[in-house]
């Protein structure tokens, strides 16, 4: 049978990304009567985080996308959470050594550094040169005896060419001499993401791996685990990348990535799916508003075309606006108050509020910004009696780099960010909140912004932060 996966990172917001790869592996799957199963791939445990996790597990959910296996869930392959795997993978890596297909590798980052920068000096690519993959066995043991830190590398072809099979692209062709000799297990004994890959799609049966095009190059080290390790390797295919409409990879200082901030902004979850089903697919009879069991029954993958989709937000809105559309007044109403209704988010507003209301109709004034999309600024909007607005952009730039790194999103941090870069800057933090006023809220007068920034969340905030430097 069938069996796909999504296989996110949980190392920051839900990317449009993940639900557009996702889409395909369940359409996918599901068109062949299998299944499609999550796992959480947090094997760097610096740049992983459970809210992460949980807000990628929400926004996939929120957008219709299920999965029969999963960490939340459970499952027949559980655990489906790498970071509770590790043991699997030392034993694997253990496997490759004993075969002699993986070799310890003893170099110190400093030696692997003057390694890079002599090759650099030499006009050669840097790339690890193969220096402990013949250590005498007895030396390699007495190291490992000594307790000398060192990582498992896989070896690789010196010569000839790696071909891979790929559903959309057919036959693909690397050179060996191009592929490194890919670390497998980290110094402290947590596996790289292609050793903990390759073994979990094995374990848990998934027979296609659809992924983004970004790791096609990886396919021939997994290519050589699969052939190492005796296991039939996936069915592979790689999809090609979402795009900004002026073609460059999608990215957020051009276009909102996040699914959160999709949601907030009002975007149906029927209407992002079928627009996301609309990356570089065509339904075959060239419906342009479908809904998931739609596109299920007719999936072909072949129908998938390898020039880079565009992901226009102007073009998603009109998507929306045709749903919503096509709604009765009823099923509309409907919409907008399960939209609206978050329980949580409105006692937070409503807390916000509460000082400065006299009259249950005063809420519209004082909470619309907290649901509006992007406040109506200008330029002008953020002129101040004491600072220029060049060091508004700064201050404003500044901050968005940083909040953008927060690893919690929450009032306490957002404030220590902020009265840090005021400090740093030397503006009094009075007129340093002032464009965060604007920026956010539309305006100077209103509830006290570093509270609003959490109720409406990172995505929103960074969105509108965004769209005031723009
Ligand atoms: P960076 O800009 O730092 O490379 P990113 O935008 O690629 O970051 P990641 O955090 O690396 O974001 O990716 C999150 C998830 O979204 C990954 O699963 C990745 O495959 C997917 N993704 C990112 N960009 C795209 C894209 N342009 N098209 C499809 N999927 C994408
Ligand atoms: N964890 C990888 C990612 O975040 C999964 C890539 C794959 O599907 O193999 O994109």
């Amino acid at each position: 049978p069938v069996r796909t996966r999504i296989a996110p990172s949980p190392t920051g917001f839900p990317h449009v990304g993940t639900a557009y790869i996702a889409l395909f592996n369940l359409a996918f799957a599901k068109a062949h009567g299998g299944e499609f199963i999550l796992r959480i791939e947090d094997t760097d445990q610096t740049r992983s985080t459970e809210q992460s996790e949980q807000m990628i597990l929400d926004a996939l959910h929120w957008v219709g996308l299920d999965w029969s296996e999963g960490p939340d869930i459970g499952g027949p392959h559980a655990p489906y959470r790498q970071s509770e795997r590790s043991d699997i993978y030392k034993k694997h890596a253990e496997i490759l050594i004993e075969k002699d297909h993986a070799f310890r590798c003893f170099c110190t980052p400093e030696e692997l550094d003057a390694m890079r920068a002599e090759q650099m000096a030499n006009g050669k690519t840097p790339r690890y040169d193969g220096r402990c993959a013949h250590l005498a066995p007895e030396k390699t043991e007495q190291l490992v005896s000594e307790g000398k830190p060192h990582v498992i590398r896989m070896r690789v072809p010196t010569e000839g060419t790696c071909q891979v099979q790929d559903m959309l692209r057919g036959t693909v062709e690397f050179p060996w001499t191009q592929v490194d000799m890919q670390v497998l297990l980290k110094t402290d004994g947590m596996p790289t993401y292609h050793l903990a890959n390759v073994v979990d799609d094995h374990l848990m049966e998934i027979t296609h791996v659809m992924r983004g095009e970004e790791w096609l190059n990886s396919a021939p080290k997994h290519q050589l685990l699969y052939d190492y390790f005796g296991w039939e390797m996936p069915t592979l295919c790689h999809m090609p990348l979402l795009r900004n409409p002026d073609k460059s990879k999608l990215s957020k200082r051009k276009n909102p990535t996040s699914i959160t901030y999709y949601r907030d902004a009002g975007v149906l979850p029927e209407a992002l799916l079928n627009y996301l089903g609309r990356m570089g697919y065509s339904m075959p009879n060239d419906a342009e508003k479908f809904t998931l069991d739609e596109m299920i029954a007719s999936f072909d993958i072949q129908r998938v075309s390898l020039g880079g989709p565009i992901f226009d937000i102007e073009k998603l809105n009109w998507v929306n606006s045709e749903w919503l559309r096509a709604l009765t007044p009823e099923e509309l109403k409907n919409k907008i108050l399960e939209w609206a209704s978050n329980s949580d988010k409105l006692t937070a507003i409503a807390a916000a509020i509460q000082p400065r209301i006299e009259l249950l109709s005063d809420a519209v004034n004082w909470g619309g910004f907290y649901f509006q999309n992007l406040p109506d600024i200008t330029a002008e909007s953020f002129t101040h009696k004491s600072l220029s607005p060049e060091q508004i952009i700064e201050m404003l730039q500044l901050a968005l780099w940083q909040l953008e790194t927060l690893p919690t999103w929450s009032e306490e941090n957002i404030y220590a960010t902020l009265k840090g870069l005021a400090a740093h800057l030397d503006i009094k933090m009075r007129d340093f909140m002032a464009p965060f006023f604007i920026a956010i809220a539309g305006s100077t007068s209103s509830t006290p912004v570093m509270n609003s920034m959490a109720i409406i969340g990172a995505d929103m905030t960074l969105t509108r932060l965004r769209h005031a430097v723009d």
